[in-house]
């Protein structure tokens, strides 16, 4: 049985390319980058080639990238630190975010008494951005956190038109971009945001890595302690395997993005089309104009009774695909996200979240409708 994974937003797999590096890294450059010796000043010199190779390919400084386990690291590090650190008394936040976001601010609004108000979902799952200035005009030091992409609907915000907004009220602007770096170009010169997350294994690259960029002159401290790693802004042996593998994987998804991009945007309009030559009545959740090219998230017109078993049966057959993001997928509640912009009707049934990446083929997608059909 061939397997098929449409489940690329929950993890991507590794390019070749990327784990041969990894590899010759592992077995050649063993040196702890503190260390002062040639094993030590080697992987160090590896490891600053890494960060001025990923500053480049958003146009800013090495200083300005810290690398991280991951995304939910560096998002815990920004949101908790704009409290302590820059001391705003609020955030401004939607109820689609991932919950690297919305579970960490519900636990700081609790411990620093902030704060904390939802901007309003359009049914369309995008945010409203009148109703983000309307909040923003209450003078309160303050840090909006919206997210790039939506990592089950695919939304897309315009980091440019919040970040412009954000600046005219003097408020600081984080945003997750875990599911866009790798899959669309960033100027940060022009955009102005003052903190970025990204994870490597979203953009094929290996787990427990990614990094943060922090805008130069806004000042943190580390989330935790004990090493004077990444300028002691986070304490802790560098993963210098990993970091290096998520290097190759951002440059080469920067080298071949417009190739890819077409490939992926194609597989979708496939998928959307065949799915509707298939299935009467089935929805696109969020509107199918303004998504991300890789996520696809469709309602479908079969009974409450086979929400349960639709995971189930696709993945006997060897097809990946989810409910909504990995940490809730094997959850029968609906998604926090979907909860938001469906109705009563269309959130009894069940939706499913495709995720698409270069390595897919419409062979695949044929194979997906064929058990979908047998459902
Ligand atoms: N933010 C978003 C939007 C995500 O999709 C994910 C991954 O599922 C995360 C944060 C968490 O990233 P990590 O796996 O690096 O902790």
């Amino acid at each position: 049985m061939k397997k098929i994974y449409l489940d690329n937003a929950a993890t991507t797999q590794i390019r070749p390319e990327v784990i041969q590096e990894m590899v010759k890294v592992m077995s050649e450059e063993y040196g702890n980058p503190s260390s002062t010796h040639s094993f030590g000043r080697s992987s160090k010199s590896i490891l600053e080639l890494s960060r001025k190779s990923i500053a480049k390919c958003f146009n800013v400084s090495s200083q300005e990238i810290i690398f991280t386990s991951g995304a939910t690291e560096a998002n815990n590090w920004i949101l908790n630190s704009a409290i302590v650190d820059l001391k705003v008394e609020r955030i401004i936040t939607s109820k689609i975010e991932h919950h690297a976001v919305l579970h960490t601010i519900e636990i700081l609004e609790k411990k620093h008494a902030i704060k904390v108000e939802y901007v309003k979902i359009k049914p369309d799952g995008t945010i409203d951005i009148n109703h983000l200035v309307e909040l923003l005009s209450e003078n309160i030091p303050t840090l909006v956190s919206l997210m790039h992409v939506n990592n089950e609907i695919g939304t897309v915000l315009d980091l440019e038109e919040i970040g412009k907004i954000c600046k005219q009220h003097h408020a600081y602007f984080h945003s997750d971009t875990v599911q866009s770096i790798g899959k669309t170009t960033f100027d940060l010169q022009e955009i102005p945001v003052d903190f970025l997350v990204a994870s490597a294994h979203k953009f094929h690259g290996p787990k427990g890595v990614g990094f943060a960029f922090i805008r130069k002159g806004v000042l943190l401290n580390p989330l935790f302690y004990g090493g004077e790693q990444e300028k002691g802004l986070r304490p802790g042996t560098e993963s210098v395997h990993n970091i290096v593998g998520m290097t190759k994987a951002l440059e080469m998804a920067y080298q071949l993005l417009e190739e890819e991009k077409k490939h992926i945007s194609d597989l979708k309009k496939y998928t959307i089309n065949q799915l509707q030559d298939s299935f009467d009545g089935i929805k696109v959740n969020g509107n199918p104009d303004h998504t991300f090219y890789n996520i696809l998230n469709v309602c479908l017109p079969f009974s409450e009774a086979k929400t349960s078993m639709i995971l189930f049966n696709l993945d006997m057959k060897g097809i990946a695909v989810s409910r909504g993001s990995a940490c809730q997928s094997g959850s029968l509640k609906p998604s926090h996200v979907l909860a938001e912009i469906l109705n009563d009707d269309d959130i009894k049934k069940p939706s499913l979240r495709i995720s698409f990446s270069h390595f897919n083929t419409t062979e695949d997608i044929d194979a997906f409708i064929e058990v979908l059909k047998g459902i």
